[in-house]
């Protein structure tokens, strides 16, 4: 087996199709080097002998020989030898598995430093300082990562050594603080651990080559392949490179940009880099970094000086590189890169994790600019990812109190209650609170607060900082850098110049901005627009099936318009009656003791409910309107404790005693399978007459007074039905009340009666119904909960076990159960349609909005899905993508 793949001098053994094999970062710097860019020479370990390692907890025979091989063929490439006293290699040993966890797992540097090397090195490049810090720098990595030495001992002693000094940053100490604290670390490891630090060069590289495989299973790589879906097995690679340095002094630095603007998407390069510093101070957020260019530079109003000033030759080779990088990937990349000496060398490429704002504006951008295609744009975000642009965003014209300015690291507003530390957060959070994460600088350890806040604030840090980072991966808004705050983390308070927040304290943050503000400021619903709207149009050209909403106020109608919705797929009738007034008139109705108190009560409902569906049909205009008959069992209706009895009473004007009696007649065992649905119109058919009656004479007065002269499509719905005479019944006195209002109102419009597919019998029976039913619309969760027997109000207490033991590997609330709802689906769908030809079905559950669910409604030739109409973009960009 070949365990081991070399890259560097311009071409590479691998490439960056195969990432299982060697990884992301492997893979990518195969590649890099292949097509001619100044990557350092070096070579992959695969992803099999992490594999291979973790199974047998030995590495495979034949890799110390063909390690050994490699290397020889690297010092060729890099013109020095490993451990050598003259002219000695130096290496990293980096992790990188296939699926990207930044920051997760580790990375050593400067791998092959003794005393001996480091003397050379300091004699050849002629600066002590440089070859003792890099030094220094090993021992601490090497130390905390592969022997397992606390950083925290080596943090102090370099904090005594700066204190010492007199001076504030790492680089401001001179060559004899940094061999001091060579020795002294040493001395601290000794202590530590009863010996010495390895001195042999090859001890150090097997050591972080061991390292970096078990750094696959530490606990917060675990977590974040936890949070992000990512399967335990695979394993991760590790890339033996030769080093370069960035802190070889002023004309050298480390860097990582994003070709394009991961926030917003601009096209503008983008990214942060320091002078005389290694790569990982970058990310650590140890110093402020510099910008890019000068146009953010000025923006951001950083004084600092920006690559593009300050080495204006090594810029304008990296905005080429930028170019040809996106030009071959076809998307947006981020890299890390290193200056030595005013030469550039490319560290890493990878896709550009990336806002969806910023996804969706790159993509329609590429497109524009013949980088890809409009179906390939269309596949190129992942259409839960849409639900980050419908979240709230600060009003425009809201009353705001800015306190304090940062970096607009991740777009959206969040509001919450300040706390300072990770676990607090995750513990407010789960008592139902929202919270403001506000930190100095956040690190890997710190995800499960990321994850649980609201949003993200920190004083340090910039753009491309572990905060901003994680919290666009998670869709979380984040403000980065506010460096006029302080955080006082011991007695929980925050000062920005006079103002003093406590612990606890409401605070908003403005992700799109950087604002930091004051209270709770009021919040809006973005709306389709701009590159969003353009994306969502093309998604609408190869889309193939219809997508409506479920809505049944005004409001929400109103939105899934606005999103796009072509129609109303579930109107919940019931829903109407329970706000205000409402309930009363219903309650006088289930409680009447004759027909007329009965009637009266009805007639009040139908006027409420003739209004309520007469906007629906307005808003949708000439779009189908799906409305469900009352679906529910009463004694939803009606009061248990004693105090709301008298209330309803009073309220209804009838004797307690008569709300007691009835509340206790009406009671079921088991209501979910008790009198609702279209049992209870077969019980009171004087309750069908009149939602017939408010939906007809709805759809008569939309249709006279429509401004556009559309006639409304009135689909009338039966819930729970099981056999075809129950909804023989139930067409007839619909259609009874159609014909009487079409006579009394002198106008015409289109109905249709269908059922819902809810029941296994139905779904059996469909061919019977069909000879009836106009339509039919899979209620797919009460299909699921009696095709499984099982209460979805009911599964938190055994869910997670079945999870855990493989019995179910999704929420079938969540995601459609194709196996076994999915089959009665098929089979209702085969059978309706052998009867009825032309019929129009869909669904109208949950899954209408998860798109898994929604490519097996493509898969299956569904003509709709009906979501919420929170859902509607995402509904219509997965239909697209399960058509194309
Ligand atoms: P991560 O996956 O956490 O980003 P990396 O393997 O990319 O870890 O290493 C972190 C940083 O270490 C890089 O950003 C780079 O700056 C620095 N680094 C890694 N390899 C080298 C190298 N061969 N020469 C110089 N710096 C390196
Ligand atoms: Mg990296
Ligand atoms: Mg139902």
């Amino acid at each position: 087996t070949k365990w081991v793949y070399n890259f560097g001098a311009g071409e590479a053994e691998g490439h960056a199709e195969i990432k299982d094999l060697l990884g992301n970062k492997g893979a990518n710097l195969a590649e890099m080097a292949s097509i001619g860019l100044p990557v350092p020479p070096g070579f992959t370990l695969t992803t099999e002998v992490c594999s291979h390692f973790e199974q047998t907890g030995s590495y495979p025979q034949d890799l110390k020989e063909q390690v050994q091989k490699a290397l020889q063929i690297l010092e060729s490439r890099a013109g020095c030898k490993f451990g050598d006293s003259e002219n000695p290699l130096l290496v990293s040993v980096r992790s990188g598995a296939r699926a990207r966890m930044p920051g997760m797992m580790d990375t050593v540097l400067n791998v092959g430093l003794n005393a001996k090397t480091v003397e050379a090195l300091a004699e050849q490049s002629d600066d002590r300082r440089f070859a003792f810090d890099s030094y220094r720098r090993f021992i601490q990595m090497y130390a905390d990562i592969v022997l397992g030495v606390d950083a925290c001992h080596f943090e102090k002693m370099l904090q005594r050594a700066k204190q010492k000094r007199g001076v504030k940053q790492d680089h401001e100490l001179q060559v004899e603080d940094l061999e001091r604290l060579v020795r002294d670390y040493k001395t601290r490891v000794f202590v530590e651990l009863g010996e010495e630090f390895p001195t042999d060069p090859q001890v150090q590289l097997w050591g972080a080559i061991g390292a970096v495989f078990k750094s696959w299973t530490n606990p917060r790589a675990k977590t974040y392949r936890e949070l992000h879906d990512i399967p335990e097995e695979g394993g991760t690679a590790a890339n033996v490179q030769a080093m370069v340095f960035g802190n070889m002094g002023h004309d050298s630095a480390s860097g990582v940009a994003f070709t394009r603007n991961p926030s917003n998407g601009d096209n503008h390069f983008y990214g942060e880099f320091l002078l005389n510093a290694q790569g990982e101070d970058v990310v650590a957020g140890i110093r402020t970094p510099s910008e890019l260019t000068m146009q953010a530079r000025m923006a951001h109003g950083n004084n600092s000086p920006s690559l593009e000033e300050k080495m204006p030759k090594v810029f304008r080779e990296l905005m080429a590189i930028r170019d040809q990088l996106e030009k071959h990937y076809k998307d947006v990349q981020d890299i890390e890169f290193t200056i030595q000496k005013g030469k550039l060398y490319m560290l890493q490429t990878r896709s550009g994790k990336r806002t969806t704002q910023a996804a969706i504006q790159i993509a329609v951008d590429m497109t524009n600019e013949g980088l890809i295609t409009k179906q390939q744009a269309v596949m190129r975000l992942h259409p839960s990812q849409i639900d980050q642009l419908l979240h709230p965003t600060i009003a425009e014209n809201a009353k705001k109190q800015i306190i304090a300015k940062g970096l607009p690291a991740s777009p959206g507003a969040a509001i919450g209650k300040v706390v300072f530390c990770a676990d607090e957060a995750v513990q407010r959070v789960s008592d139902g609170e929202k919270v403001i994460l506000v930190r100095n600088e956040t690190s890997p350890d710190d995800i499960h607060g990321l994850h649980a806040a609201e949003g993200v604030l920190t004083t340090r840090g910039g753009m491309t900082s572990h905060a901003a980072v994680v919290a666009r991966s998670m869709g979380r808004p984040c403000v980065a850098g506010a460096g006029h705050l302080e955080i006082d983390e011991a007695a929980g308070k925050l000062k920005i110049g006079d103002l003093v927040l406590e612990k606890g304290d409401k605070l908003s943050i403005d992700g799109s901005t950087g604002e930091v503000l004051l209270g709770e400021v009021p919040t809006v619903l973005p709306k389709v627009t701009g590159a969003f709207r353009t994306l969502m149009s093309w998604a609408d050209e190869y889309r193939t099936m219809q997508v409506r909403a479920n809505a049944e106020t005004k409001a929400d109608a109103i939105l899934a318009k606005d999103f796009g919705a072509e129609g109303i797929g579930l109107v919940r009738t019931e829903h109407m009656f329970f706000a205000g007034m409402r309930i009363t008139a219903m309650r006088q109705m289930i409680l009447a003791s004759d027909t007329k108190d009965r009637k009266d009560a009805l007639h009040r409902l139908l006027f409420m409910q003739r209004e309520d569906i007469t906007e629906l049909f307005q808003i949708m205009d000439g779009q189908p309107v799906t409305i469900r008959l009352f679906d529910p069992p009463l004694h939803e209706f009606l009061p248990n404790t004693e105090a709301e009895l008298s209330y309803v009473a009073r309220a209804a004007g009838v004797p307690v005693e008569r709300v007691r009696r009835r509340a206790t007649e009406l009671r079921e065992f088991n209501p979910m399978l008790g009198h609702r649905g279209c049992r209870l119109a077969i019980t009171y058919p004087e309750i069908c007459e009149m939602q017939a009656r408010a939906i007809f004479g709805a759809a008569a007065e939309a249709g006279r007074t429509s401004p556009s002269k559309k006639t409304p499509v009135a689909e009338v719905m039966v819930p729970l039905v099981a056999t075809l005479e129950e909804f023989k019944i139930i067409k007839g006195i619909i259609d009874k009340t159609a014909a009487a209002v079409q006579k009394e109102e002198n106008v015409n419009f289109t109905y249709r009666v269908g059922t819902m597919i809810e029941l296994p019998r139905a779904a059996l029976q469909a061919g019977k119904l069909a000879e009836e039913a106009e339509f039919f619309s899979f209620g797919t969760n009460d299909l699921t909960q009696t095709t499984y027997g099982l209460s979805r109000d009911d599964t938190g207490t055994f869910m997670s076990d079945y999870k855990a033991k493989g019995i179910m590997a999704q929420d079938p609330f969540v995601t459609l159960d194709e196996e076994g709802v999915g089959e009665l689906i098929k089979v209702a769908m085969n059978r309706g349609l052998s009867t009825r030809p032309d019929m129009k079905m869909g669904i109208c559950g949950e899954h209408g909005g998860d798109p898994t669910s929604i490519d097996f409604c493509q898969r299956t030739g569904l003509n709709y899905v009906s979501c919420s109409p929170y859902r509607v973009p995402i509904a219509r960009l997965a239909a697209a993508q399960s058509a194309l």
